[in-house]
C-alpha cells in the first residue's frame, strides 16, 4: 500500500460500493457505482412493500415522505434547508421549472445567458422556455470564461444565467459565489446546473446567495441510473416561484382533491406528479453512501487524485500527443480530468477492454471522473500504465475500438 492510501481517512467508505474486480472505474460522473446497500433494499421494496402491501405501502412504509426525506439527505451536501430542496423528475425537467419562475419574477428583463458549450439540454431548456413564454426573451451565448464581463455588459437587460458549475466536458469551474454575486449585482437570478459538483464537494448554496440550482441523482450521488434529480429555490423566491409545469404532488394536500390548487409550503411545491418510488429509494441509498463522510476531505482527496493524474500525464504520456482540458488550478476544477487527443473515442475503446473505465465525449476528449468515495491513490498510476501501454503498443488503433455505440 502506497502512504497516501494508508493516509486516506476515506480508505473504509469504498467498502460501502460493489465494484466489479480487476475494473477501475473512473466514470462516477456519468454513473456512480453501485452502493452494496442498494440491491437488498430495492428488493424488499419490490418484494415486502409492493408486494405484500400493496397501495397500503404509500402509508405502511411511508412512501408518500420518500422524497422529504431524500431532501433531507441533500441538505448538508448542498448547503442548504432541506425545505429549500425538492427531489423530483430529471434535471433537464428541473431546469425547464427554475428558468421558467426565474424569467417570470423578472418580467421587464429580455436577456436570458446561457454558456457557449454548456451541456445541450441546459441550452435546449432555455430555447424551449423562451419559446413557451413567447415574451420574446433573447438567448445568448456568451463563453464560460467571460461570464463576468457578459453578465456586467448585459446589465439590466439580463433577466437570468444559466450555469453549469463544474463544465461536463472540460471539468472546469466557475467561482459559484462570485459568479452569483455579479449576476446579482445587476439585479439578474442565477440557476445552477450542479450535475457536476454535487457530493463531490462542499457546496453553500444558501451562503452564497443561489437563487435556483438543479443536479443529477445518478452522477456523483450514486444513485443509480436515471435516478430523481433535485432542485433548489432559495426561500425568497418560494412564494412566487411559478414552474410552469404544476401538478397534484406540489399541491399543500395532495388528497384533498382540491379544484383549486394550492401550493405546498418551500420548493415541495415544485414536485409535479408521482415520485418513481425504486428509484427514489436507489437515490436515498446513494445519498447514505455519503453518510458521515465530510466533503471538505471529499475534495481534499479529489484535488490530490485530479493533480496526480495531470503529473502522470505530463510525465508518461506528454509524447504522445495529449493535451489537458482541465485547469490546472484546482480552485478552477471540479472532481474529474479531461484530457484531448484526436483518436479519444478509440483510446477511450481501447482502456475500456482492459478494465480502466472512462468515456469519451465529442469530438475529442477522453474523460475520468476521480471518485473520491471508493479510489485508492494507486488507482491512478495503475490506469496511467494501462494507458500508457496502449499508446506504447497502439493497442487502440484496432478496428474493434472505432465504432461508436449508440451510448458514448
Ligand atoms: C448529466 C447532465 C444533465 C442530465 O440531465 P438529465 O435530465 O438527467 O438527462 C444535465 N445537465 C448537465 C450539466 C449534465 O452533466
Amino acid at each position: 500500500m502506497t502512504t497516501a492510501d494508508a493516509n486516506d481517512s476515506l480508505a473504509w467508505v469504498r467498502n460501502r460500493f460493489s465494484l466489479p474486480k480487476g475494473v477501475i472505474y473512473l466514470d462516477a460522473n456519468s454513473l456512480g457505482p453501485l452502493p452494496r446497500s442498494t440491491a437488498p433494499r430495492i428488493a424488499t421494496a419490490v418484494r415486502q412493500e409492493w408486494g405484500d402491501s400493496l397501495i397500503g405501502a404509500w402509508n405502511d412504509h411511508d412512501w408518500i415522505n420518500l422524497p422529504r426525506r431524500a431532501a433531507r439527505a441533500l441538505g448538508p451536501l448542498l448547503g442548504a434547508d432541506s425545505d429549500d430542496i425538492a427531489v423530483a423528475d430529471s434535471t433537464t425537467v428541473n431546469l425547464f421549472k427554475c428558468l421558467t419562475a426565474a424569467l417570470r419574477l423578472r418580467p421587464d428583463r429580455e436577456v436570458v445567458v446561457v454558456e457557449q458549450d454548456t451541456f445541450p439540454t441546459d441550452a435546449y431548456v432555455a430555447a424551449g422556455v423562451v419559446d413557451v413564454l413567447g415574451r420574446g426573451h433573447i438567448v445568448q451565448r456568451v463563453p464560460a470564461s467571460d461570464m463576468a464581463d457578459e453578465i456586467s455588459a448585459a446589465g439590466a437587460r439580463l433577466a437570468a444565467v444559466v450555469l453549469s458549475h463544474v463544465d461536463y466536458r472540460s471539468g472546469r469551474r466557475h467561482d459559484l459565489a462570485g459568479v452569483t454575486a455579479a449576476a446579482h449585482a445587476v439585479g439578474a437570478l442565477t440557476v445552477w446546473d450542479l450535475a457536476h459538483s454535487a457530493g463531490v464537494m462542499p457546496l453553500h448554496l444558501e451562503r452564497d446567495g443561489v437563487d435556483f440550482a438543479v443536479g443529477c441523482g445518478y452522477k456523483w450521488l450514486n444513485g443509480g441510473p436515471g435516478a430523481p434529480s433535485f432542485l433548489y429555490v432559495a426561500q425568497a423566491h418560494q412564494e412566487q416561484f411559478h414552474p410552469g409545469l404544476v401538478g397534484w404532488m406540489g399541491h399543500a394536500e395532495p388528497f384533498d382533491f382540491d379544484s383549486e390548487y394550492q401550493p405546498a409550503r418551500g420548493a415541495a411545491r415544485a414536485m409535479v406528479g408521482t415520485p418513481p418510488i425504486l428509484s427514489l429509494i436507489g437515490l436515498i441509498e446513494g445519498l447514505a453512501s455519503l453518510d458521515g463522510v465530510d466533503l471538505d476531505t471529499v475534495r481534499r482527496k479529489s484535488v490530490k487524485l485530479t493533480e496526480s493524474m495531470m503529473d502522470l500525464v505530463d510525465a508518461r504520456l506528454a509524447r504522445y500527443g495529449f493535451g489537458l482540458a482541465t485547469p490546472r488550478d484546482p480552485e478552477c476544477r471540479g472532481g474529474q480530468v479531461s484530457l484531448v487527443h484526436p483518436d479519444a473515442y478509440a483510446i477511450c475503446q481501447a482502456l475500456i477492454a482492459r478494465g480502466v473505465i472512462g468515456d469519451f465525449r465529442t469530438p475529442d476528449i477522453l474523460r475520468f471522473g476521480l471518485s473520491p468515495l471508493f479510489l485508492r491513490h494507486s488507482d491512478i498510476p495503475a490506469a496511467i500504465d494501462v494507458l500508457h501501454d496502449i499508446m506504447a503498443t497502439r493497442a487502440w488503433d484496432h478496428p474493434d475500438f472505432s465504432t461508436k455505440a449508440a451510448v458514448t
